[in-house]
């Protein structure tokens, strides 16, 4: 998704003059598929297949577990720094280009969606397959589902790729503990970020085609709401889109079909940004369809991760153990955190700190269906999301953003708007000994300040510009945003090192607690692995590993 959505709709709005089954059919369908709400997300399904008799034995300086921005990071820093690394990666690696079938298209769903379930991920889709290693996961805990990549790249495969850096007072408001490295997050480290993928605005010119009529609807409309409009930066080459918008390329951009990733290319997402350029340095091995079960501490307190190597079906062909002078995790919030928590659970590292495990969050995360406004909206929606508004008078900090829906129904326009601002990470991860995995419990109402102010910024929008407004995560919770897990202060400090242990280092969103300053997480997890990777190259090569 984008930062997108779907709209499972759980509960239309009250004051709805157009019927049920309307709405379901076009926000549910169209808003969704952006973002993955994720109706009947089930447990994954555990892999099969009798374990291999043997165990084949790897011994390596540094492994990152994942790829994302924070995996992503870390490798091209460590290769950098002329350190030999191996990443582990469990979803596989998806190649694009013009017109590429490479990923599965909205409309024509298929097991390429999902992270080895037997049945679709996003809200409001009833379909089943053979499970496959998808490019999306829906983490269902108590109160709240977790969507999150797994796929060489991480969450950037599937995104819509907002790109956005959260004003000082708002990432000192959101992150207490980090607030003194903002000012040199400011000065490099976001600016790096913004370089190595290319972020730019949407043009004037394709903004202005036809595709874009939604997206130029919410901007008229978003003064009127009291929101101030912007552009949001993206990684994207535009040509790409001019190349859809004559016709040379197939629509998917401009249709946003990006729910499931980009065919097109020309999104410059972490596996050919931050992890080409790691392996061209020839030091860095990325391993897909690696899963990384358990993290253990021997004897010799080295690192030692037991490792399945699956093949598209999930079914184990090789288990591994690999043993480690250092470990980075990078698997996402979820992924970490989960790995962290069993760990200590069960007892594989001692003396792993209490506070692992909490002070997770869903950055406030909301979305809504803007049905039937006044104003003309269209007949396809272009993405990605480049268009948004910030809540300048906003007790608590908030930003909306318009997202493009890839089905249109005749008699419906539904708009997919997208709400999230600062939250604390009050969202909490158990072990359960049954499925030996993690559990999230998110207490109900965890978010109901923000949630009541977000409404409202809603509401005025339908106010000012027609229709009306329905939460489609009413009924069910869920985020494309997982933050925290394994706190920086508490579990991890802000070089990201775990507490009371050397060469373990967690550098992705686990480490954030709860929300990103009303913003979309990404930069923010990059720029703070950015700004932790130079301190571990200058204080711990060579001491610590
Ligand atoms: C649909 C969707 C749309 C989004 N849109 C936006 C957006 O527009 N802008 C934005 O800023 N953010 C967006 N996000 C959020 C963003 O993608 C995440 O915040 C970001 O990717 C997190 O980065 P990370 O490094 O923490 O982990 P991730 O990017 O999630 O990477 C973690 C990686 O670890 C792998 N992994 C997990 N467990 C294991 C294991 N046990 N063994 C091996 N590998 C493992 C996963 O497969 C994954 O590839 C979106 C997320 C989703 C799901």
């Amino acid at each position: 998704m984008s930062d997108a959505v779907s709209p499972q709709l759980a509960s239309p709005h009250p004051t709805s003059r157009i019927g049920r089954r309307q709405v379901l059919g076009a926000a549910a369908l169209g808003a969704a598929a952006l973002a993955g709400a994720v109706a009947g997300a089930g447990k994954a399904s555990a892999t099969t297949s009798v374990a291999p008799a043997s165990v084949t034995e790897r011994r390596e300086r540094a492994v990152v577990v994942g790829t994302g921005f924070g995996g992503g990071v870390t490798a091209l820093r460590l290769a950098q720094a002329g350190v030999s690394t191996l990443v582990l990666e469990r979803g596989l690696r998806w190649r694009t280009g013009p017109n590429a079938t490479t990923f599965c298209r909205f409309a024509t769903m298929d097991n390429r969606s999902a992270w080895l379930t037997d049945h679709a991920v996003v809200g409001g889709v009833d379909k089943t397959w053979t499970p496959y290693t998808g490019v999306l996961e829906a983490v269902t805990g108590n109160g709240m589902t977790a969507m999150c990549g797994a796929a060489v790249g991480g969450g950037s495969i599937m995104y819509h790729g907002m790109t956005l850096q959260p004003a000082k007072a708002d990432f000192a408001t959101s992150i207490p503990v980090a607030a003194d490295l903002y000012d040199d997050l400011n000065l490099w480290a976001y600016p790096t970020v913004a370089r190595m993928l290319g972020i730019s605005t949407i043009p004037y010119d394709i903004l202005a085609t036809d595709p874009y009529k939604s997206s130029r609807l919410f901007q008229d409309v978003a003064p009127k709401a009291g929101l101030t409009p912007f552009k949001v930066p993206l990684p994207i080459d535009w040509s790409y889109v001019r190349g859809e918008l004559t016709g040379q390329y197939e629509a998917t951009y401009t249709t946003s079909d990006i729910a499931f990733g980009v065919n097109n290319g020309g999104k410059h997402s972490i596996d050919v940004t931050y992890l080409a350029q790691a392996e061209s340095t020839g030091l860095v091995e990325v391993a897909p369809l690696h899963v990384v079960r358990d993290l253990a501490m021997d004897a010799n307190k080295r690192w030692v991760l037991s490792v399945d190597r699956i093949d598209t079906g999930g079914a184990v062909q090789e288990q591994i153990r690999i043993t480690a002078d250092a470990v980075f995790l990078n698997a996402g919030s979820p992924g970490t955190t989960r790995l962290l928590v069993k760990s200590r659970a069960k007892g594989l590292v001692p003396d792993l700190p209490d506070a692992i495990g909490t002070g997770w969050g869903n950055n406030g995360d909301r979305i809504w269906a803007w049905i039937n406004p006044t104003g003309d909206a269209g007949t396809r929606q272009g993405g990605p999301a480049c268009v948004g508004g910030r809540a300048p008078d906003s007790a608590i900090p908030l930003t909306v953003i318009h997202a493009g829906s890839p089905i249109q129904q005749a008699g419906v326009t539904a708009l997919t708007v997208v709400g999230f601002g600062i939250v604390d990470g009050a969202g909490t991860w158990a072990y359960d000994a049954d499925t030996d995995d993690a559990v999230l419990t998110w207490p109900t109402g965890a978010d109901a300040a923000l949630q009541e102010l977000i409404a409202a910024r809603m509401q005025a929008i339908a106010a000012a510009g027609g229709g009306m407004m329905i939460d489609t995560n009413a009924g069910a919770p869920s985020t494309w945003h997982s933050l925290g897990g394994v706190p920086m202060g508490d579990a991890v400090d802000l070089t990201g090192r775990v507490l009371g242990h050397k060469g373990l280092y967690v550098l992705d969103g686990a480490r954030i607690p709860g929300s990103t300053g009303a913003c979309n997480p990404s930069m923010t997890i990059a720029a703070l692995a950015e700004h932790s990777m130079r301190t571990v190259v200058r204080q711990d090569l060579g001491r610590v590993f």
